[in-house]
C-alpha cells in the first residue's frame, strides 16, 4: 500500500509515529528551486507502506526493487536490483564501476561491507602530483585510467545476496538486463547533467551512448537501450562476480584504463583478481534512547555523524528548534568532527584509526566542552582520543558530487542502508566496452603526501582504500528493534546531510521527507555553510552576530530515509534530486 499525503498527516495526528507526535514547522514547507540543483526542487509527499519499502535516487530503481520485496525477496535481493538498475538509470552516480558501503540489519544483527576500491598494487603516493611536485589540478587528475581504483560494487552485492538473499540470483538481475534490453527512457536529471558535462563527451563509447550525432545529450524521455550492459549482466547472472573480476570484462576494464591516450592507469588483471570485499565491525553509538549505527573505516562517515551527535547530545536540541541556534551547535560539532576526521581517518588496513576513542561518549563530552553558546570556534584543532595512540598526520579534503543512496526495509523487518559510488558525476569519463563508466574513486585520496612534516594518514599507497565520507545508517531504538535507515550522496557534505536528517527525525520528530528537505546546514572546519536558495539564508545575520563567517552555498543532498513506526513505514526522497519512496 503507498498513501501519499493526507494519510500520513493523519497518522501524525494519531500519534502513530514511533508513538511521538511529528509536526511540520513552516520553514520546513516546499521551496522555491534552489537554481543551483541541476534538475531543480521537486516537492514531494511522504509515502506510507504497510509491508515494506524502498527510497533510491530514481523511480526506476526504485520500481524494481519494490518488484522484487513484493516477490517476496529480502532487503538484500532488492539491494541488487536497485544497484544494477542505478547503473543504467543515474549512470552518473553508481554502478559495478564502482565503490560501495552497505550496512545490514537482520534483526538481531548489524553488519556493514566495505565494497571501497583500492588502489592498484603500482600506486605510489605521489600518483597525483604534477611534474613540478605540486598537486594536480582536479580534473587532470580524475578524467582517465589514473583516478580508477578496482571496483567493488559487484562483489559486495553478491555477497550481501548469498548472505541475506532469499530469490535466486537470476530473478534479482532480471529486472536491469530487461532494461537494458528494452531500452529506459532519459530523466531529466541525467539530461541536465549531461548538458553541463564537458569531458564525457571525449570518451569515444560514452559519447555514442548518452549523445546525438551533433553532440547533443539525448533528449529527456529518450529510449536508451545498453545491449553491451545487458550481457555483461547475463555472464554475471551465470557465473557470479567472478565473470567480472576474471576473463573478457576485466581485461575490458585494464584495457580501458591503461590504454587512456593523456592519462592512463596502471590497474592490471591481478588487481582485479585480487579484489576482496572487507566485513567490518559496525561502529555504533549512543544518541538520546536511540544506537546510530553506520561504517567504519575507511569511511570517516559513522565516526563523523557519532562525533557531531555527541556534542549535540549535551544540548537540548528539541527544545531548539530549527533557527540559528541549532544551526550554531549543529556547525560547532561538525568543526570539531571535521578536525579529527581530517587527522585520523583512513583505510584501516594502512593506519590504525582512533574507532573507540573518537566515539567515546566521554572524549565527546569534553569536545562539547569547547564549544560557546555565544560565539563560533572559527578553526577547531583535533582533539586527543582515547584508548589508542596513533601516529600522525595532515588533513586533506575535497568536495565531490557523484553518488547514490538507497534505504530498504523488507516485510521480515531486514534493512539495506547503502551509499553507492562512482566518485565524481560520470567518475573518470571512461565507458567501458561492456557498457558501464568506470570510478575515479583514488582521487578521494589526498593529493599531497606530506604536510607539516609528516605523512599524510589519506595519502596514496598500493592496494590502499581511499577515505570515504559516505555514511549510510541504521538507527535502532531502545528496544533494539528498527527505527530509521538514511543516508545520502554529497562528498563530505554527506556527514551534514545525515546528522541534519538525524536531528530533524530523532530531535525533531519530523517525518522523514519533512526531515529530508530542511534545509542543509553545518561546517566542515571551514565556514558555516547555509544552503543558498532556502529559509536558512534568514538565519546568516544571527549567525554572524555569533562570530560565524557564514557562506551560502549549493547543498544538493540526496537523502533517502525510512522510519519504521506502529503504523508501517514511513519514507522520503530528497525534494532535491528524483528518487522516490514506495512499498507494498
Ligand atoms: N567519493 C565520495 C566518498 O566516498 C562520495 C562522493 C559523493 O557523494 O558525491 O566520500
Amino acid at each position: 500500500m503507498i498513501v501519499r499525503g493526507p494519510l500520513w498527516r493523519s497518522l501524525i495526528g494519531l500519534g502513530l509515529l514511533a508513538g511521538a507526535p511529528l509536526s511540520i514547522p513552516a520553514f520546513a514547507q516546499p521551496v522555491a528551486p534552489s537554481p543551483e540543483a541541476p534538475t531543480g526542487r521537486t516537492a514531494k509527499s511522504t509515502s506510507v507502506a504497510t509491508k515494506d519499502m524502498v527510497a533510491a535516487a530514481n523511480p526506476l530503481a526504485a520500481q524494481a526493487g519494490r518488484e522484487i520485496l513484493a516477490a517476496g525477496g529480502s532487503a538484500a535481493d532488492a539491494a541488487v536490483a536497485v544497484q544494477l538498475v542505478l547503473n543504467l538509470v543515474e549512470p552518473q552516480s553508481s554502478g559495478i564501476g564502482g565503490g560501495a558501503f552497505m550496512v545490514f540489519w537482520d534483526g538481531t544483527a548489524m553488519t556493514t561491507l566495505d565494497g571501497r576500491e583500492k588502489a592498484p598494487a603500482a600506486a605510489k603516493p605521489e600518483r597525483f602530483l604534477g611534474p613540478d611536485g605540486k598537486p594536480m589540478k582536479f580534473y587532470d587528475a580524475v578524467v582517465g585510467g589514473r583516478s580508477v581504483g578496482v571496483p567493488g560494487t559487484i562483489r559486495l552485492i553478491e555477497i550481501a545476496h548469498k548472505k541475506w538473499g532469499k530469490l535466486p540470483w537470476k530473478q534479482v538481475i532480471e529486472p536491469a538486463i530487461r532494461l537494458a534490453e528494452n531500452g529506459f527512457t532519459i530523466s531529466p536529471r541525467l539530461n541536465g547533467l549531461l548538458s553541463q558535462e564537458k569531458y564525457l563527451q571525449n570518451d569515444p563509447l560514452a559519447r555514442a551512448y548518452f549523445y546525438d550525432a551533433e553532440g547533443k545529450p539525448k533528449a529527456v524521455g529518450t529510449v536508451l537501450k545498453n545491449p553491451a550492459f545487458a550481457q555483461t549482466l547475463r555472464a554475471i547472472a551465470d557465473k557470479g562476480a567472478d565473470a567480472f573480476y576474471t576473463g573478457d570484462i576485466a581485461q575490458d576494464i585494464v584495457a580501458t584504463v591503461t590504454g587512456h591516450a593523456i592519462n592512463p592507469g596502471d590497474m592490471t588483471l591481478d588487481d582485479l583478481k585480487s579484489y576482496v570485499v572487507e566485513e567490518r565491525p559496525a561502529v555504533c553509538g549512543p544518541y538520546r534512547v536511540y544506537k546510530i549505527c553506520g561504517m567504519g573505516p575507511p569511511s570517516s562517515g559513522q565516526i563523523a555523524v557519532q562525533q557531531i551527535l555527541g556534542v549535540l547530545e549535551t544540548q537540548d536540541m528539541a527544545a531548539m528548534k530549527p533557527g540559528p541556534d541549532a544551526v550554531h551547535w549543529i556547525s560547532e560539532a561538525g568543526r570539531l568532527a571535521f578536525a579529527d576526521r581530517g587527522l585520523y581517518v583512513a583505510d584501516p588496513a594502512f593506519v590504525s584509526v582512533p574507532v573507540k576513542g573518537l566515539t567515546d561518549p566521554g572524549y565527546l563530552k569534553s569536545r562539547a566542552a569547547l564549544v560557546d553558546p555565544n560565539k563560533s570556534m572559527g578553526k577547531a584543532k583535533p582533539g586527543e582520543p582515547p584508548f589508542q595512540k596513533t601516529f600522525l598526520w595532515g588533513a586533506s579534503d575535497g568536495i565531490e558530487y557523484g553518488t547514490s543512496h538507497m534505504s530498504i526495509v523488507d516485510r521480515n523487518g531486514n534493512a539495506v542502508s547503502m551509499t553507492t559510488t562512482i566518485e565524481d558525476g560520470f567518475g573518470a569519463r571512461l565507458m567501458t566496452k561492456s557498457g558501464f563508466l568506470l570510478n575515479n574513486e583514488l582521487t578521494d585520496f589526498s593529493f599531497t603526501t606530506v604536510e607539516d612534516g609528516k605523512p599524510v594518514a589519506n595519502r596514496v599507497e598500493a592496494n590502499k582504500r581511499p577515505r570515504s565520507s559516505m555514511a549510510p545508517t541504521i538507527v535502532l531504538d531502545n528496544g533494539n528493534k528498527l527505527y530509521a535507515v538514511v543516508g545520502s550522496p554529497g562528498g563530505s557534505l554527506i556527514i551534514n546531510y545525515v546528522a541534519k536528517t538525524l536531528v530533524g527525525i530523532l530531535d525533531w520528530k519530523l517525518d522523514p521527507q519533512v526531515a529530508a528537505d530542511l534545509p542543509n546546514i553545518g561546517s566542515r572546519n571551514g565556514p558555516t555553510e547555509l544552503e543558498a536558495g532556502t529559509e536558512s539564508e534568514a538565519w546568516k545575520a544571527a549567525l554572524e552576530a555569533k562570530g560565524h563567517d557564514v557562506k551560502l552555498i549549493d547543498q544538493n543532498s540526496g537523502i533517502h530515509a525510512i522510519v519504521v513506526t506502529p503504523a508501517g513505514l514511513i519514507g522520503g526522497a530528497d525534494s532535491r534530486r528524483e528518487g522516490v519512496a514506495i512499498g507494498n
